[in-house]
Order: structure tokens, then sequence, then C-alpha cells
């Protein structure tokens, strides 16, 4: 019988647990989709929150000014999926966001054309396409990787509209807007969280490559002679978020591209890259790419479609010397009234996916050992190591015995727990080992018992998932120390 991989056991776990389940699968799934299911739509909830949270909320803008010479604003912004075309051609999705690709006129198989040597050819035993005899190849095409839609009841072509294949436009037609609306000055960051959508031609490896999947992308805004230090800032910034979410250093890298991998707007990139389990021995896939985007977006907005003459962008002209898909025609540079200095920002942009990123503090918390039971056997057991400000319940409450008034007690514990905010999970059927082992294997960080103490001195256990400590407290106390947990 075939080994079960790493990555399928993970993925396993996340259906029969209920994280993730293939998109309409009773119909036989839908290619590219995925639906979140009760627990996976926390963990994925709290991904969110931790990033806005580190982004926006929670983020402190008088202790860190990298080379600036001022405090920061973080703002959030909430933009629609669908905008106008016209948003598309000038920041080059229209004309360049495309992939190659390439079709088996034998097996009528579709593949990206640079990920050929890892695809597998339909057809048995399998081998990369064009490997069999009988494998007819077409030369590379271009495919556009946005998803096309039309507005409105004519559904002519003048009504073509796109669903966004990023959330960073958003931000940018927004600029002016947040601007004069908020007192925000340079250097800020506008934040957002949204669905996008790519029509990729090989969907796969679980929710890492999908067709609809939510970016968490934010835009700051910087003097262009600051701009090299807060690309810094923020890579160091990004980086340091996944490791204090529970990434281990081991499995993550942050990879500078070269020059000729960099994008046509991009005055640097770098990624950063997570060892997925699905990937080869030294392999990384990409979690978030931060990008020094200099002035591309404003200037494109505001004057038109920008192309790359030598070091500068200019302003491609048409046929007719007029601009080539003219910007808003808007004003969209910065006047600092201290310095008197009016300025296109350049703009620092971390581009996160937040399936990407769910997906990889899975991985990175899935864990079998093999613990003693109640009787002292050892036992295997999987276990969700996630954080617990991840973890999708932080707390289960279990009366040891289902009598002598333990129930009532563990339930009285329990609306405690949710009363303060705290995701809490109450258990009562089987053996105490299996009510642990059913925690462990979804990431709950803290099991607390009811038992004959609790009833005599009102005190209770509290059992820690990763060291298996188990410490007794006052019940009164279980919601204090839960949640000193959760901040530390
Ligand atoms: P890739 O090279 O893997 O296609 P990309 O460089 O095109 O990714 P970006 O345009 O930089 O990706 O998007 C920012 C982030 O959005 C990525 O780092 C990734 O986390 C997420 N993302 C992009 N495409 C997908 C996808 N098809 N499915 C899931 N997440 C995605």
């Amino acid at each position: 019988m075939a080994v079960e991989s790493r990555m399928d056991k993970i993925v396993g776990l996340c259906k029969r647990r209920g994280f993730i389940f293939q998109s309409s699968e009773i119909y036989g799934g839908s290619n590219g989709f995925w639906d979140y299911g009760p627990l996976g739509v926390e963990l994925k909830r709290n991904v969110r929150q931790a990033w806005w949270a580190d982004m926006i909320t929670l983020h402190d803008e008088l202790t860190v000014q990298p080379g600036a010479p001022s405090t920061f604003d973080m703002t959030g912004v909430e933009t629609s999926i669908i905008m106008h075309p016209q948003v598309w051609k000038v920041s080059g999705h229209y004309d360049l966001f495309c992939d190659m690709m390439v079709d088996c006129r034998a097996c009528k198989s579709r593949f990206r054309a640079d990920h050929i040597q890892s695809s597998q050819c339909p057809q048995k035993p399998s081998k990369c396409p064009g490997e069999h005899d009988s494998c007819q190849l077409t030369d590379p095409r271009e495919f556009n990787l946005m998803f096309k839609t039309t507005l409105g009841a004519m559904g002519t072509e003048a009504d073509a509209a796109f669903l966004r294949p990023e959330t960073a436009q958003g931000m940018f037609v927004n600029f002016k807007n947040v601007c004069d609306s908020s007192r925000v000055k340079i250097p800020f960051g506008i934040a957002q969280i949204g669905k996008s959508f790519r029509n990729e031609i090989t969907p796969r490896n679980f929710t890492f490559r999908s067709r609809e999947f939510e970016q968490m992308e934010m835009e700051f805004f910087c003097h262009p002679s600051h701009s090299l230090a807060w690309y810094q800032y923020w890579r160091d910034r990004r980086y340091n978020w996944y490791i204090n979410l529970g990434i281990s250093k081991a499995n993550l890298i942050l990879r500078e591209h070269a020059k000729e991998e960099l994008a046509h707007y991009s005055v640097g990139t770098a990624d950063l890259e997570y060892a997925f389990p699905f990937l080869g021995p030294g392999e990384y896939g990409e979690l978030e790419g931060v990008a020094h985007r200099g002035d591309f977006d404003l200037r494109s907005h505001s004057e038109g479609k920008l192309k790359k003459e030598g070091e500068s962008l200019v302003v491609e002209q048409g046929a007719d010397g007029k601009p080539k898909y003219a910007g808003s025609g808007k004003d969209l540079s910065y006047f600092d009234d201290q310095t008197r200095e009016r300025f296109i920002p350049h703009v620092i942009e971390p581009a996160a996916g937040c399936d990407r990123a769910t997906l990889a503090f899975l991985c990175e918390a899935y864990y079998e050992d093999e613990q003693p039971d109640e009787k002292g056997v050892m036992q295997s057991r999987v276990v969700l190591r996630l954080h617990p400000r991840l973890a999708p319940i932080k707390v289960a409450v279990f009366p040891l015995i289902k009598k002598e008034g333990m129930p009532e007690k563990a339930a009285e514990l329990y609306r405690d727990l949710k009363q303060a905010g705290i995701a809490a999970a109450f258990d009562q059927q089987a053996a105490i080992g299996r009510r642990y082992r059913r925690m462990d294997e979804i990431g709950t960080p803290y099991c607390v018992t009811i038992d004959g103490e609790t009833m005599t001195a009102g005190t209770v256990t509290v059992r820690d998932r990763d060291t298996l400590e188990q410490i007794r407290l006052p019940m009164n106390e279980v919601v204090g120390y839960v949640q000193g947990k959760l901040r530390g």
C-alpha cells in the first residue's frame, strides 16, 4: 500500500475535521475553488485578524521611523471587486497579466509552459507532458489570467469588465480620497483584505494555487529618498510576522529577486517563501511578495500607460501621438506642506495571500507523536501546534464524569469563557484521553477538566497541548489565565 505523504495527511485532516473542503464537492468538485468549514473559517479569520492587528489596529505609529523624519499612519479600505476596466489597462494587467500555456492535442490537457517539468501527463505510467510517444504539445501561447464578465443586460464587448486579479489597485485609485478625507501625512499605508480572482491554467497543491483566493495587501506611500529604507523595514517586519506566529526559521526564507525576474513596475522585490510539504527538499513556495513599486502606479493612474525606457518610465504614446491608455488625468502627486515640496510618492507593497498563509500555518503545525493514555498505554496522536492566537478553539472544558454536578460546573466555566470573548468548546463524550486527542488534532491549546476537587476545593486542571503539563488553578482564575496566554 502506498505510504500517505505528509501533505496527503494534512489534506485528509482538513476534510475530516472541517477545516477545508473541495468546493461543490457533491457535484464532483470545482477545480481551483475551495470552501472553509466550521474550523477553517475560524482559523482563516484569526489569520486575517492577526494581519489586520499588526498592520492597522495595534500598529504603533510612534515607535518606528527608519530613515524617515516622522511617525506614520496606517489606514484601511474595502474596495469593490469589479472596478472600472480602464484600471486594468493602466495597471498593465490587460496587456501583461498572462501566463504561457501549452495544450496537448492528444489528451486535451492544458499546462503552464513554465511548469511542464513539474506537471504530470494524465496518461499512465506517469511522466511529464511531452514524454509519451503519443503526446502532441502545441507551441506556448499567451493566456490572460483575468476573469472576464459583462455588466448590464446588453452584454456587448463595450460592457466587458474584469474580476480583480489583485486588491492593490483599489488602494491606488483611492489614494486621493484617503489623503483628502483623513489627516494622513506621508509616509502612510493603506491596507485591504479581500478576494482576488485569477483564471490559473493549472490550479494545484490544495489551496496554494486557486482561482479564487484572498489577499492581504498594503500600499505604503513614502518620499522617494526614504523608499529603500522603508523597503528594508517592511521586508523584515513581514518576515517577523510569520515567525512570531509560529513559522520556524528553518522553513521560511526571504529571497531577493534577480533583476531579470522583476515585474514590469518593480524597482526591487523580495519574496517570503515557505518550505511547503508538497515541494521537494530545498524547494520553497511563495507566501508573500514585498515589492518596491517606485512611482509606477500613482504616475500611470494620473498620466497614462507607462513603459520602461532605459532606467526611467515614460508615458507610452499611441500612433496618434496621444498617451496610450490614458490614466484618470487626476493629479495624484502629494504636497508636503512642511518642506513645500510636491512629488509623486514611492510605494512599498507587502502582498500576502491569506489562503497560502493559512496553509503554511497548518503545515507548520502538523505533528504526529505518541502519548500515554489514562492507562499508560502509548497511543499515536496527531496534534496541530497552532499558535494560540490562530487556534480556532482556544480552550475546551471537560467534566471528568457526567454526574455529581460536574457537567453543570463545566457549563458555568464554558459560559464564562465565551462571555469573555474566548472561543471555547464543551465536550463530555468519551474517555478523557480521547477528548484530549480530539482537541489536540484541531489545535486547541488548553483543555480544562472539572473533577472531584473542583466540587470540593474549587480548583480545575489546565492541560497544555504542547508540553502536556497539567497545572491546578482556582476555577475563577481560568479566564484570566487563558487571556494572559493569548496576549503573550
Ligand atoms: P505566483 O508566482 O505563485 O503565481 P504571484 O507572484 O503572481 O504568485 P502576487 O501577484 O505577488 O503573486 O500576489 C500576492 C500573493 O497572493 C502571493 O504571494 C500569494 O500568497 C497570493 N496568491 C497569488 N496567486 C494566488 C493563487 N492563485 N492562489 C492562492 N494565492 C495566490
